[in-house]
């Protein structure tokens, strides 16, 4: 198990007041897919990410990258690049800036050219070189995306990144991803829309009230073929 990416076992996640957001949650993710971790708002696909991210502890199971135990602050967390709704920029400096300062921050390789091509994936142009309190949600969702996969993660990891985008980079963002996962890295990203899992992804896992439906190829979740592995005999 040591280089899979990623393997959830038994992972559950109770909130004081005993509500259960995560159940006994199991699934894999293998080197170069794009998995989408597809349910409606309230199914506990934040939570699963933020358990993943080290930001909050299990209840009980365990999350495993590339053979190592997620524990808050294990070393291998700098190995996954993460995007969470609502990431803090200093509003008086430009993106560049805020790509740069973050960059530092995370001592991840420091290579020109990874922060180049970051760059070119926020697609932001000229505009990089202005303020971010001036960037309009899109441009903002399309920076918090280049500085997850800065330095070029083995994981990616990605709450709902097309929230707040238009067509175009909805379609950009969905070749974006193809080519990360196509140069042999690894991408989970969680969605409420099936179309939007079923253009990205090659892989799905369906979550429902905290617990798996549905895993397997994203053909035959959609058609509900193959040997796509269902549980839907949950409540
Ligand atoms: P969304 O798309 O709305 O983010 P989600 O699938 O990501 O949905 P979660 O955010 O993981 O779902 O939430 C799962 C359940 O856990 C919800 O019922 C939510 O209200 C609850 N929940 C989330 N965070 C907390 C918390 N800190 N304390 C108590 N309950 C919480």
């Amino acid at each position: 198990l040591a280089g899979v990416p990623l393997v959830i076992s038994g992972l559950t996640k109770s909130y004081p007041g005993g509500l259960t957001a995560v159940k006994d949650l199991s699934f894999r993710v293998e080197h170069g897919q794009v998995l989408g971790l597809l349910g409606p708002n309230g199914a506990g696909k934040t939570t699963t990410l933020r358990m993943l991210m080290g930001l909050i502890t299990p209840s009980e199971g365990e999350i495993r990258v590339f053979g190592h135990r997620i524990s808050s602050g294990a070393p291998v967390l700098s190995r996954i690049g993460s995007f969470v709704e609502g990431s803090g920029f200093l509003p008086h400096l430009s993106g560049h800036a805020n790509l740069r300062l973050y960059w530092a921050a995370t001592g991840r390789p420091a290579e020109q050219a990874h922060f180049d091509e970051a760059l070119e994936i926020a697609g932001l142009g000229d505009a990089v070189h202005r303020r971010v309190r001036t960037y309009s949600q899109g441009m903002r969702q399309r920076l918090a995306i280049a500085q997850a996969m800065l330095g070029l993660p083995d994981l990616l990891v990605l709450d709902e990144p097309t929230n707040g985008l238009d067509p175009p980079q909805i379609h950009q963002m969905r070749e974006v991803l193809r080519r990360y996962a196509a140069a042999g890295r690894t991408v989970l990203v969680s969605s409420h829309l099936l179309a939007e899992v079923e253009q990205t992804c090659s892989h799905v896992v369906v979550m429902h009230k905290g617990t798996l439906v549905a895993a397997g190829p994203v053909e035959e979740i959609a058609t509900g073929s193959g040997e796509a592995s269902f549980r839907v005999d949950q409540p």
